[in-house]
């Protein structure tokens, strides 16, 4: 009964009119679907807020700047990211030189395979 006596008391105040149903965008004022505003609703809602501004590189896909802004947060996939946030992981080493941990700056820029392949792609022998 105190269940009911609620949902009367919150349900009183409301008024129906005899307007057709219509669909409502709640993120925009005029309740019209806007793509801006929802990406810029996605944006507040998912990335992390960071003091480092976003500015993306015109010159390069996407995906490259979303990569790299990814790894400038840190937040790549890498063994010893995937174990800190309680990902079973048997080896947190680097998978192609076993000689250190795979950390994002170790399998990017100090891993002997990574230095060698940025090396061949400078286009040094
Ligand atoms: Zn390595």
């Amino acid at each position: 009964m105190a269940i009911l006596d609620k949902l009367t008391a919150e349900t009183g105040q409301i008024t129906l009119t005899k307007v057709p149903d219509s669909w409502c965008w709640g993120l925009s004022i005029d309740g019209v679907f806007n793509v801006n505003q929802t990406r810029k609703h996605i944006d507040a809602v998912v990335l992390p807020n960071t003091c480092i501004p976003t500015i993306w590189c015109k010159l390069v896909p996407l995906k490259i700047n979303v990569f790299v802004c990814r790894m400038a947060l840190n937040r790549l996939p890498s063994r010893v990211n995937l174990s800190s946030r309680g990902i079973e992981i048997q080896d947190i080493g680097c998978a192609l030189c076993d000689w250190n941990v795979e950390t994002i700056d170790h399998v990017l820029f100090s891993c002997q395979v990574a230095s060698d392949m940025w090396r061949k792609l400078a286009g040094d022998k």
